[in-house]
C-alpha cells in the first residue's frame, strides 16, 4: 500500500470530541485507518460517532477520564480487544490547563494538571506498548504544546508537563526503537478550539496574540491534525523522537 495512506492500520486518540483530537480523528480516519477515540461526556461522544459513521470513517469510542488510572486500563483493555491486541497509533491529546501565577496555584490543581496532562500520557504509553510492538510498526504522537518550548504567561505548570511530553518524546523513541516504535511531540501555538476561544474572543488579547505570530493569526485544527497524520504515515519512517512546533513562526520570532 502507499506510504501516504493509513489503511489498515488502527488508532486511539484521546480527547477526541472537539478541537483538535476531532480534526485527528477525521484525518486518520480519512486517510484510511481504524480510530477509536475517548471522552468524558457520553453525549457528546455519541454525536460525534453518528456524524463520523454519515462520512463514512471507522470510528468508535468510549467514555473515559483520561485523568482516571483505572478508566485508561478500561480504555486500553477496550483498544486491544477490538483491534486484537495490536495498535499502530496512539495520539496523546487530551490535556487542560488553568490559566493563574505559580503563587496561587492549590495543590489540588497542580494534581489536576499534573494527572490529566502528563500521568495519562505517560500510563497510557506503559498500556500501548505491548500493542504498538505487537503491530509491527507503532507510532507516539503527544499533543504538547509551545509552552513546553519557550515561557508564555499561560502557566508554569502547565508549561512544565508540555516539557516533561517533549522529553518522553525522546527518551520513548530511543528505548522503543528496537521495537519499532516512533515517537514524535507536535507543540501548537494558539488554535481556534474550546480550550482556548474564550481568550481569543478578548480583543486585547487576540491582538497581543497577532503580534507575536508573523503568520498574523492563530491557527485552526486541521493545521494541527495534518502534521500529527503526516508523522503516522508510512513515509515518516525515519522521523522519530522529533518536537515540532506548529505556531504560525511564533518560537522563532526574537523580535520584529
Ligand atoms: P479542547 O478542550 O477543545 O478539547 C479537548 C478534548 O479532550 C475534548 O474532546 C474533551 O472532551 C477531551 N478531554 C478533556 N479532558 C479529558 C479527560 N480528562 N478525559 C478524556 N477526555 C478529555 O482542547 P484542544 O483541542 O484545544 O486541546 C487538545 C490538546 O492540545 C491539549 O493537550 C492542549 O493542551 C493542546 N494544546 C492546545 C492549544 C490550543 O490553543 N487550543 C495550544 C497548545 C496545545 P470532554 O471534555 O467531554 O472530556
Amino acid at each position: 500500500s502507499s506510504g501516504w495512506s493509513l489503511r489498515g492500520t488502527t488508532a486511539l486518540v484521546t480527547g477526541g470530541t472537539r478541537g483538535i483530537g476531532y480534526a485527528v480523528v477525521e484525518e486518520l480516519a480519512g486517510l484510511g485507518a481504524t480510530v477509536h477515540t475517548c471522552s468524558r461526556n457520553e453525549a457528546e461522544l455519541d454525536k460525534c460517532l453518528r456524524e463520523w459513521h454519515a462520512k463514512g470513517f471507522a470510528v468508535t469510542g468510549s467514555v473515559c477520564d483520561g485523568s482516571d488510572r483505572a478508566q485508561r486500563e478500561q480504555l486500553m483493555e477496550k483498544v486491544s480487544s477490538i483491534f486484537n491486541g495490536k495498535l499502530n497509533i496512539l495520539i496523546n491529546n487530551v490535556g487542560t490547563n488553568i490559566r493563574k501565577p505559580t503563587v496561587d496555584f492549590t495543590a489540588a490543581e497542580y494534581s489536576t494538571i499534573m494527572t490529566t496532562n502528563l500521568e495519562s500520557a505517560y500510563h497510557l504509553c506503559q498500556l500501548a506498548h505491548p500493542l504498538l510492538k505487537a503491530s509491527g510498526a507503532g507510532s507516539i504522537v503527544f499533543v504538547s504544546s509551545v509552552a513546553g518550548v519557550v515561557s508564555l504567561g499561560t502557566g508554569s505548570i502547565y508549561a512544565a508537563t508540555k516539557a516533561a511530553m517533549n522529553q518522553l518524546t525522546k527518551n520513548f523513541a530511543c528505548e522503543w526503537a528496537k521495537d519499532n516504535i516512533r515517537s514524535n511531540s507536535v507543540a501548537p501555538w494558539y488554535i481556534k478550539t474550546s480550550l482556548v476561544e474564550h481568550l481569543l474572543q478578548k480583543q486585547d488579547f487576540f491582538e497581543r496574540v497577532i503580534s507575536r505570530t508573523p503568520l498574523g493569526r492563530p491557527g485552526e485544527p486541521k493545521e494541527v491534525s495534518s502534521l500529527v497524520a503526516f508523522l503516522c504515515l508510512p513515509v515518516a519512517s525515519y522521523i522519530t523522537g522529533q518536537v515540532i512546533c506548529v505556531d504560525g513562526g511564533m518560537t522563532v520570532n526574537g523580535f520584529y
